[in-house]
């Protein structure tokens, strides 16, 4: 699974992840050229992260 988070909302994002996938995730910063088409699941801003397991 994969997801996206800006910055408020990543330690939920991370805790949303161990609960469905029981491991901890990747975090990775997203490309810059992605940034515009990605939104956060929380709140619908612009994402920072991606949360994922590869
Ligand atoms: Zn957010």
């Amino acid at each position: 699974m994969k997801i996206y988070s800006c910055e408020t909302h990543i330690d939920q994002a991370l805790e949303e992840f161990i609960e469905k996938e029981e491991k901890f995730p990747m975090l990775k910063l997203i490309p810059q050229d992605e940034k515009l088409s990605t939104i956060c699941a929380q709140c619908k801003t612009p994402a920072i992260y991606i949360v994922a397991n590869e």
